[in-house]
């Protein structure tokens, strides 16, 4: 018998208890539906069974008489209290939850399909996915009932289902807190709500398309508690905030933001809008959505119903006499044309373009029909972003690198870090991310290479030999030796 089991049945016999056998706890529906989730994860416990109105929970510390109680009155009944291993007990909770077609959101009575629930569902899933960090909730009608999915750290993953029946009553209640027109089902709406959740103001951006089994509701937050470390440096080091700022001082020039969507590349676009704001400037910007509102900016929307494009409303921009410009994207040769043309002009014009490392900007541009002498003259900066997200620091473990992942990191290290999954990370291993960054910047020599019409690999071996720019992939393969992060994020972020 392991030590853990013997320990289990001294107890059992101190406190009268009984002692389940040592495997996975099988929980029925209407017991699993007494407690939240957060609430199992908590204490440790597992509401299994009901047997004469009083609940089964098993537990594996009974001598939390807190953790007693508060599971009694958040399910409103007696409760019974079975002893089992607490890694049992853990995995049943995800076992039994993530398979379960239904989950409680109200702790005290059942949800029925009327306007009540919808209107406390909705409130509570906008206050638990700005708790989880989530970045955006999606409401999601299918055959059989409504799953409710979030994206936290990058990630969208299952968080509840509802009974369909719920699915238009949530739609509609969404739709109020918008401002939209909630007898409109067949077209798609935009729009945003302002609400409270725990003394913290919360805006969101709301968009409902219709689809077969119904509406689907996307709500982004555009308030995110951030999770950046070192906000002050844009979440960058010492090296590469430096060469930025040195960049973003000349107050003109092209300076491009790469990287593939969910690299965080915006985020810092924003932050750097908020660090200028500060200047006697006039900022404006075009942005498809704007998703994120700064006091002293001027922001204009992508409106494609009304004709407003990335490419007319820029030049409509440049006849308000800015001095910086933002470009939420770069994705046509004439948006980029006329960005250029800008940048050599004296502004300071900043975009985001789909690519993987910073030298590659410079090819896009060309591929996009930018003469090189065009681009090396008004490009000052590149700065190529990734996301990885971070080991989980209370469960993380020393584990040997596989030989493909040993190749990946490029060091023959003993050890890499991976979380095993605990309930402080929701059994992912990771809990928050961190931000690496390529910055390059065009100095004189690069400046020529660029109107010569140099390869990727040229401009690439230049900036890390004399500029010592220190490549994401090297970066990223440092942080997985540190520990900080798992080779499979380094996959994940394609870089490798
Ligand atoms: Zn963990």
């Amino acid at each position: 018998m392991s030590d853990d089991r013997q320990a289990l049945k001294q107890l059992g016999v101190q406190y009268s208890l009984d002692v389940l056998p040592a495997q996975d706890i099988k929980a029925v529906p209407q017991a699993l539906e007494k407690l939240p989730r957060t609430v199992m994860e908590r204490y440790c416990a597992l509401p299994y069974d009901i047997c004469g109105g009083v609940l089964c929970v098993a537990m594996s510390d009974p001598a939390d008489l807190y953790a007693c109680e508060d599971i009694r009155q958040i399910a409103g009944m007696q409760i019974e209290i079975h002893l089992c291993e607490r890694e049992y007990i853990l995995r049943s909770i995800q076992i039994c939850c993530d398979g379960a077609d239904f989950r409680p959101i109200s702790n005290r009575r059942e949800v029925t399909a009327n306007e009540d629930a919808a209107i406390e569902i909705v409130d509570s899933l906008i206050s638990c996915g700005y708790d989880e960090h989530a970045s955006d909730i999606h409401i999601e009608p299918f055959e059989e009932h409504t799953l409710v999915r979030m994206r936290i750290d990058g990630l969208v993953g299952d968080y509840r289902t509802f009974p369909k029946e719920l699915h238009a009553k949530l739609i509609a209640r969404i739709k109020i807190l918008a401002d939209l027109d909630i007898a409109e089902h067949r077209l798609p709406q935009d729009g945003n709500i302002t609400t409270q959740a725990n003394g913290n103001r919360i805006s969101l951006r709301v968009s409902v398309v219709p689809t077969v089994y119904g509406e689907k509701a996307v709500l982004r937050y555009l308030t995110t508690s951030c999770e950046i470390d070192d906000v002050q440096t844009f979440g960058m080091s010492g090296d590469n905030y430096k060469k930025l700022t040195k960049i973003l001082s000349s107050h003109s020039g092209m300076v491009y933001f790469t990287g593939p969507t969910g690299s965080g590349k915006t985020t810092t676009l924003y932050m750097i809008l908020e660090m200028l704001s500060a200047l006697p400037v006039n900022i404006c910007t075009i942005e498809d959505p704007v998703e994120r509102r700064i006091a002293r900016v001027n922001q204009t929307e992508v409106n494609n119903a009304a004709g407003i494009g990335f490419a007319n409303g820029l030049r409509a921009l440049l006849r308000q006499d800015p001095d910086i410009i933002m470009i939420g994207e770069t994705r046509d040769t004439q948006t980029a044309e006329i960005s250029v043309r800008a940048a050599i002009t004296g502004h300071l014009v900043l975009s985001t373009l789909h690519t993987t490392d910073a030298a590659s900007a410079v090819v896009r541009l060309r591929d996009m029909g930018i003469a090189p002498y065009l681009a090396a003259n008004a490009l000052s900066g590149i700065v190529a972003q990734r996301l990885l997200r971070k080991v989980c620091p209370e469960c993380s473990q020393e584990v040997p690198p596989t030989a493909e992942e040993r190749e990946i990191i490029g060091h023959d290290s003993r050890y890499i870090r991976r979380g095993k999954g605990c309930p402080h990370c929701k059994f992912t291993g990771y809990k928050g991310r961190i931000a690496i960054h390529e910055v390059l910047y065009i100095d004189k020599t690069l400046r020529r290479m660029i109107s010569d019409g140099e390869s990727t690999d040229a401009l690439h071996d230049y900036a890390v030999r004399q500029q010592g720019m220190k490549p994401l992939k090297a970066f990223a393969a440092e942080l997985v030796n540190r520990g900080v992060t798992t080779p499979d994020e380094l996959i994940r972020a394609s870089l490798f």
